[in-house]
Formats: structure tokens, C-alpha cells, sequence
């Protein structure tokens, strides 16, 4: 099997009264991340492994912040295009590993549900879908609560005698 791997990364500012979106999932929280489409910074780094596995470039060359076909948009869409893209050229995910960088909310009550919704939308295993969280104690801009930052692997795999 033919194997690529890709990473991903992402920042967003947070901001007071805006609703918080991390891996396809709203979570309760007094502040959301300022942005152009629903802010999902989990989903956007893992949208930039995946794009990076295959050398596509990554989400602002696909769904430019510039657009208004992408104001407010779902980030869930985005992966599923994302996906689309993926599994015209043959391949398959073979996992992905992410980890958020956030001082609060707790997110522990979020990982489980994240891993199983990102999972449906790539159509694979959450066993195969790593989500991890954690603070930066208290130290730089995630320490003091002004952005949340995610790093994304993505590991994709297609057989040999593919080569579409
Ligand atoms: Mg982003």
C-alpha cells in the first residue's frame, strides 16, 4: 500500500458570546472563536493534514475567507469536501491524531463525541479517529484565553495498482 502523511495546523482568537465549534461538536462554553466560517479550528487543521498528505495545498486555497459562499459555513462541509477530493485520487484515511490547545472550557466531556462525529463524516472507525486535549498552563496566548490552537496529523493510504 501507498502510504502519505500529512499535518495541520491552526489558531483562532477567541471572543466572549460567540459559539464554540472544536471537531464537528458545539461545546458550552463564554467564549467562541472569531472567524469567517463557524470557527471550527479542529476541523480546519484536520482539513490541512489532509489536504497536506497529498500536497493539495490547504483550506484557504479550497474555501477562501474571502468568498461569500463560505461566510458562517459549517466546517463539517468542508471535510466532507475535503474528503471528496481525497477519495477521487483513490484514497482512504488511514487515521488521524489531533490535539487541541485550549486554557478552558474542559474539554474532556467533548473528546468522545468529537472522535465519533468526525469519524462519520470520513466514513471510518472512531478507533481510528484520535482527539486529545490540553492546556498550555497558563502560559501564552492560549494560556490567557485569547485563541485556541490544533494540531492535526493525518496518515492516508491507497493501493499500489491505483494510480487514477
Ligand atoms: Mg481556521
Amino acid at each position: 500500500m501507498d502510504i502519505r502523511i500529512g499535518n495541520g495546523y491552526d489558531v483562532h482568537a477567541l471572543a466572549p458570546g460567540l459559539p464554540l465549534w472544536l471537531g464537528g461538536v458545539q461545546v458550552e462554553s463564554p467564549v467562541g472563536c472569531i472567524a469567517h466560517s463557524d470557527g471550527d479550528v479542529a476541523i480546519h487543521a484536520l482539513c490541512d493534514a489532509l489536504l497536506g498528505a497529498l500536497a493539495l495545498g490547504d483550506i484557504g486555497k479550497h474555501f477562501p475567507d474571502t468568498s461569500d459562499e463560505f461566510a458562517g459555513i459549517d466546517s463539517k462541509i468542508l471535510l466532507s469536501r475535503v474528503m471528496e477530493l481525497i477519495e477521487r485520487e483513490g484514497w482512504h484515511v488511514v487515521n488521524v491524531d489531533i490535539t487541541i490547545a485550549m486554557q478552558r472550557p474542559k474539554l474532556a466531556p467533548y473528546i468522545v463525541p468529537m472522535r465519533e462525529c468526525l469519524a462519520e463524516i470520513m466514513e471510518i472507525s472512531p478507533a481510528r479517529v484520535s482527539v486529545k486535549a490540553t492546556t498550555t498552563e497558563k502560559l501564552g496566548f492560549v494560556g490567557r484565553g485569547e485563541g485556541c490552537e490544533v494540531y492535526a496529523v493525518a496518515l492516508l493510504g491507497r493501493e499500489e495498482d491505483c494510480f487514477n
